[in-house]
């Protein structure tokens, strides 16, 4: 009778084991092939509504891991390239993200009203102007973080200004931008939270750049000798504008925020490429 009670015991581990790699399978293949999370999914975010701290937004446009707590994306992770670049008008629609779970606190247009932060993209307005519908997607609430104004529109303004030149000289880039830490100080001083303690106001904004030739494969492609760009700066008013005084390595990113950046890269190659501070052009 006990051992027959151990035999059922087993068979349901194994029945339970099966489950459980039946849904890691299910979200790998989701987000697999996904332009944005080519280079991997930092934080093993997931679709899982149980997951709030660290929920996985798919958009055409862009992915994210997004914190409900928080009211901000974790991260937020973009391709590149020609194809995404092109005419559409700013189509400055600021609002909240239908997609988020319904019971979920939505951040909305004017959350961040009179907070003295800006509404900080992550991916910006202007690495997706192909179509109005692409511009429009960024201006999801989802896709922003309250940002020091000194911060959005001069450091970060640069280092996107310059993610675009990349392009324009030929190369592509897949990008991760992400933010940590608590208490930003804005135009009105220093703030831990805004919008009634709703969103968090982030004390670390990063950005890590991968950049390739215009190319197929691109993940093949990625080797040691693959530029790579990390910064990490503070979210305040006093942060100087030229982004490359704040280049650091990938991998002290990662022990900052515990995340695998990059992880669909031979981790050989991620070895190499995340200990090295980038010390390329800068415009
Ligand atoms: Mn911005
Ligand atoms: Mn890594």
């Amino acid at each position: 009778m006990l051992q027959r009670g151990y035999t059922y015991f087993l068979f349901l581990l194994l029945i339970l084991a099966g489950c459980q790699n039946a849904q890691v399978a299910k979200q790998q293949a989701l987000y697999q092939g996904n332009e944005h999370l080519l280079l991997g999914n930092p934080s093993g975010a997931t679709t899982s509504e149980s997951n709030a701290g660290n929920y996985l937004m798919l958009k055409p446009q862009y992915a994210l891991s997004y914190s409900r707590d928080r009211g901000t994306p974790n991260w937020v992770s973009w391709h590149v390239s020609p194809d995404w670049l092109g005419t559409a008008d700013r189509q400055d629609n600021f609002r909240p993200d239908p997609a988020l779970p319904e019971s979920w606190y939505h951040v909305t247009g004017s959350s961040y009203k009179g907070s003295g932060f800006d509404r900080g993209h992550n991916t910006p307005s202007a690495d997706r102007t192909s179509s109005e519908e692409d511009n429009a997607a960024t201006f999801l609430m989802t896709n922003m973080i309250p940002q020091a104004p000194e911060n959005n529109q001069q450091t970060w303004a640069n280092l996107e200004e310059y993610t675009r030149e990349l392009v324009e000289q030929g190369m592509e880039v897949y990008v991760v931008m992400g933010s940590y830490g608590e208490g930003g100080t804005g135009s009105n001083g220093r703030a831990t939270s805004i919008d009634n303690g709703n969103v968090t106001v982030p004390a670390r904004i990063w950005k890590v750049l991968v950049v390739l030739p215009q190319g197929d494969n691109d993940l093949q492609r990625i080797n040691t000798s693959t530029r790579v760009i990390a910064v990490d700066t503070p979210n305040n008013n006093t942060v100087n504008a030229n982004w490359s005084n704040y280049r650091t390595t990938v991998d002290a990113i990662e022990s900052a925020t515990g995340y695998d950046l990059l992880s669909a890269v031979p981790k050989q190659v991620q070895q190499v490429i995340e200990s090295r501070t980038d010390p390329g052009p800068v415009q």
